[in-house]
């Protein structure tokens, strides 16, 4: 075990050296304690759940002026459209209350009964009203690859996009949190050398392993949001599966690009990591060649250091594998860049808008993020050890990612983004 530097300040919360959860990360999330309660806001410590509306309530957070009631709020948008200073003020006050040396939670057993609830009993809701989600496309690995498998090696990478982040308006109704199924798609094909398309269930269901953030502060309509103020409208960040059909996806995104082949469900993780929480792992982005037109120029070109996996099991009780295992450091469009290029016409943001980066593929196959990537448009096919073999997900087939940052004997992750695929409406289930 790697030796936990003096420095570090703990919780008095039990937190083990692989949990995502330790005091440096105190991610956001909206939860209710019963199914029936309603749902409220909480930061996650160790195995448990801080209830932020019993803190706020006890008046433990009154020097951070919120609004009324900001934390009994069934979802985050009235936190997170606060001025980041505010929303820093108001972290540093619930860090304090979980230190090990603060006697003011951790000796008042009844409002600690009250506040900190086992994680495992608890249940996730999506932690913001996602009013616009938008997919950009900013893995150049990722967007080669699949220029090979629908357009050839000449056309693999459009003229476009190296100037700038490629992106499409995707469905906020679809998006639903960790855990949440996902049923089968139906929809249009061309299968290989047929003339005509035939409609029925997609037989190439996919995950994309993806990030995406969410928007604090909203913008003006006709104001776009210069390069250098483009971190200040960002809250935090959470891991994306944007489920994909790759029958559907070909045949219908010419030339409007994407529409059903990516509608019928996005998933996330129900714990927001804020920005200041990820400071620590920030790192140098790509160098960009050609340099970008001056709007989308950085003076500093940061991203984070986020490890990621991806493991599929394959039906309900099979066997595990990991199948892909990347980095967010290798997108080649950083979140400013494409925040600011979403505004540059005027477009305006919204409080508690997601915006996600695309697959996050590295350049070896052990870090392609889809299965149309890791088994080449079904070519090569997955091997579990155990026997079973996957070129596309069936039924009952789940999809766990996850992701963290390592720390020097710590880590601030993001817990895991999970879903099953079920069969399509009118199926047997
Ligand atoms: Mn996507």
């Amino acid at each position: 075990m790697i030796p936990t530097p003096q420095t570090r300040v703990r919780s008095f919360v039990p937190v083990d050296p692989e949990s995502h959860f330790p005091l440096e990360n105190l991610p956001y999330g909206i939860f209710s304690p019963t199914p029936a309660e309603p749902p409220r806001a909480g930061v996650r410590i160790g195995d448990h759940v801080l209830d932020l509306s019993v803190i706020e309530d006890s008046g433990l957070l009154a020097s951070a002026g919120l609004p009324w009631a900001t934390f009994s709020q069934p979802v985050l948008n009235r936190f997170m459209e606060l001025p980041a200073d505010q929303r820093r003020f108001a972290r540093v006050l619930i860090q304090g209350l979980l230190r090990e040396d603060e006697p003011t939670l951790r000796d008042d057993p009844v409002l600690r009964a009250r506040a900190l609830l086992p994680a495992a009993s608890v249940t996730m809701r999506v932690p913001a009203a996602i009013r616009d989600y938008t997919d950009f496309y900013s893995s150049k690995e990722h967007a080669t690859n699949v220029g090979i498998m629908f357009r050839g090696k000449d056309n693999a990478l459009m003229p476009n996009w190296v100037h700038l982040p490629v992106g499409y308006h995707g469905r906020a109704s679809s998006v639903v949190v960790s855990g949440t199924d996902i049923v089968r798609p139906s929809g249009q094909s061309l299968p290989p050398g047929a003339e005509a398309p035939v409609f029925g269930p997609s037989k190439r269901v996919d995950f994309e392993l993806e990030m995406g953030f969410l928007v604090s502060l909203p913008s003006d309509l006709g104001r776009p949001v210069p390069v250098a103020e483009a971190m200040d409208h960002i809250f935090g960040l959470v891991l994306v599966n944007d489920w994909s059909a790759r029958d559907i996806q070909p045949w219908e995104y010419q030339p409007l690009g994407p529409f059903t082949a990516k509608n019928f469900g996005t998933s996330i993780s129900p714990w927001v990591v804020p920005l200041e929480a990820l400071e620590p792992f920030a790192c140098d982005a790509p160098v960009q060649e050609p340099e970008p037109l001056p709007y989308l120029r950085e003076p500093e070109r940061r991203t984070y250091d986020i490890n990621l996996e991806v493991a599929v099991t394959a039906g309900d009780g099979g066997e595990t594998l990991t199948v892909c295992r990347s980095n967010f450091k290798h997108l080649y469009w950083t979140m400013a860049q494409q925040l600011t290029h979403h505004t540059v016409t005027g477009c305006n943001l919204g409080t508690g808008d997601l915006m996600a980066s695309g697959t996050i593929s590295g350049s070896d196959p052990g870090s392609f993020g889809s299965l149309l990537e890791i088994t080449w448009r079904g070519e090569r096919p997955l091997e579990f050890p155990g026997g079973a073999r996957r070129t596309f997900l069936e039924d009952h087939d789940a999809v766990t990612m996850t992701g963290w940052c390592q720390g020097d004997g710590y880590r601030v992750g993001f817990g895991e983004v999970a879903g099953r695929i079920l069969p399509a409406f009118g199926e047997v289930r």
